[in-house]
This record gives C-alpha cells, structure tokens and sequence, in this order.
C-alpha cells in the first residue's frame, strides 16, 4: 500500500481575452472545474499505475464528486476527511497567448492534523509506502513517524522549500525532483553542473531528476543511472511530473529494478505531454504497455 499524504484542488479555469485589470468587472469565454492539485494528481497516476494507493487528505464536506472521481479513478478515499474549510482551489485566467495568471486557495489542504496522521500511520505496515509533495501541512511530522513506523518515505518537494526540504531529507529514502526544483535546492545555475553536484551533496540519498524532454536521472550510492525521455509530439505537459511519479513508484513497489521503472514511468509520461489536461491525460497501464511494445 502507498499513503499519498496530498493536495486535492479544484481547478476553475477561465478563458478571458486578457487578465482582469484592477477595478475591472469582465465576463469569461468559458468555464472549466477540473480536478487538481500535485497529490490528487499523483494518487490518480498511481491507482492508473496499477498501485493499491490510499489518499490521505482533506476537502470540504460538499464536494462529494471529488470523491466520486477519484473513486471512479482507482484511488481509495476513505482517508479524506470532510470538513467544514473550502476544498483547496486554484482560479486560473488563461489567455488566448496560452498566458496564465493564478489564484491559489490552500484551503482544506492545510487543515491535516497530527492525530489524522498518527490513526492512518498505525494502522499501516511494515515496509508500506507514504508519498509527500508540499502543498499540505505537517510535512516533519508526517515524514518523522513514518520512519518510526518502518515506512518508505518518497518525497516530491513541489513547490520547492529549500529550507523545508534540507530540514527533512534525513527522513526521506526517496527525494524525486524536477531540475528547476534540483537547482534551487543545490545552488546550480546550469543542469549540467546540478548533474555533476547533486550525487556529491547528498551521497546517502536516492535521488530521481526528472529532465522534462530529456529523460530522467537516478542517483544512488555514487551511481548515476540515466534514461532518455520518449520523443513524442508534446502538446501540453502539465502533469506530466505526476504521471512519472505515480508509475515510477507503483513499478518499484511491485519489485521492478529502478531502470525498468523509470522507462515505463518516461513512457507513461511521454503519453501524457501528448493529451490535455491534467488527470485526465494520465494513461493507464495498458495503454503504457502498448506504448512501449511499438
Ligand atoms: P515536471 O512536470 O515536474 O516539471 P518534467 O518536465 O521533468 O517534470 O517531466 C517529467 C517526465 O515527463 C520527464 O522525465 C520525461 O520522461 C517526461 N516528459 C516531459 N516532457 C516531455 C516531452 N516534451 N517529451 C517526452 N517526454 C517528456
């Protein structure tokens, strides 16, 4: 079992001519709600995956159609507590230059509270999985009775903390970053450097880069391990993050060896950056085996 402590959004996007100016009262062109947010993202990708994945969070007691979603999806809900705090949410402005402009609401996200985690933490097992991005609270808490626990901790830092990360990385035994998140964390300028200095800075981490259309590293006992991205034809790679996350996860916890997990994790997110949208464009395992038989 995989414990994704995460964010669950609600994505009200908006299709202006222009952003609103101040003081100006303007109508919208269209109206989407989509689901969101980096950790109901990566609970969708890794019940999609095939993982036996269990969300942890927190929405306001209404919106029982996130539920239904991502029951629907394959992810395990009874851990989302319903609560009187508006479910986060996100107002994007989107132009026709494809621009964003974006209101973020925390929300429901932040109201996770330390005996929530202790009952979902006691009642798992040896060697099960917790998964943490940062976009809730009590990231150190979570992360220190994990270990207690004898859990696997996999942490995405996303929105990159830099102090926040630093300060919990002993807890973590597997840290997967972006490279804008890897150079913020090490100081780099250029992904070359950050490449050459990341394995050198933390020596005892197992470490996974995501390089966007240049495929993924893994960093491991001074061991560098690469896989190129798929060339695909990329028309949107929002998610595409997530998807690798939640297949790379759910192929090592059914006992992949990390190479094979990171191809099919590169394939399951090379499908993505192909679709639009977020969950929506996540695939699913079958259509990455196919992809990856061509
Ligand atoms: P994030 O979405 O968190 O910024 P990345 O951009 O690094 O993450 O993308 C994650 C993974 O998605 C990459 O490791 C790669 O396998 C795949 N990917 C991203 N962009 C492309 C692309 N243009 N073509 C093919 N694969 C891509």
């Amino acid at each position: 079992t995989i414990y994704n402590f995460g964010s669950i959004n609600l994505d009200h996007l908006y299709q202006l001519d222009h952003f609103v100016r101040p003081g100006e009262t303007m109508a919208s062109n269209s109206y989407q709600c989509l689901l969101g947010g980096k950790g109901a993202n990566q609970s969708v990708a890794l019940a999609k995956a095939g993982a036996d994945v269990k969300h942890v969070g927190a929405i306001h007691h209404s919106d029982q159609s996130i539920i239904d979603q991502l029951e629907s999806l394959g992810v395990n809900t009874d851990l989302i507590r319903r609560i009187d705090v508006p479910t986060g949410h996100a107002i994007i402005q989107l132009t026709k230059e494809a621009e964003n402009s974006i209101i973020l609401y925390q929300g429901a996200n932040h109201a996770l509270t330390q005996e929530q985690v202790d009952q979902v933490l006691s009642s798992a097992n040896e060697g099960d999985w917790v998964l943490l991005q940062n976009e809730t609270n009590l990231i150190e808490y979570i992360m220190r009775k994990a270990q207690e626990n004898k859990l696997n901790v996999a942490f995405n830092p996303a929105p990159m903390d830099v102090e926040l990360t630093k300060k919990v990385l002993e807890f973590v035994d597997l840290l997967i970053v972006n490279e804008v998140e890897a150079m913020d964390l090490i100081g780099t300028k250029d992904i070359d450097s950050t490449i050459e200095a990341f394995p050198k800075a933390y020596p005892d981490l197992a470490v996974l880069m995501t390089l966007g259309k240049a495929g993924v590293c893994y960093f491991s006992d001074n061991k560098t391990l690469s896989v190129e991205a798929f060339s695909v034809d990329a028309v949107d790679t929002t998610a595409a993050g997530d998807t690798f996350i939640g297949f790379c996860l759910s192929s090592l916890m059914k006992g992949d060896e990390i190479k094979q997990a990171m191809t099919r994790a590169c394939a399951a997110s090379a499908i993505c950056v192909t679709r639009l949208g977020a969950a929506s464009a996540i695939p699913t395992q079958e259509e990455v085996t196919a992809f990856l038989a061509k």
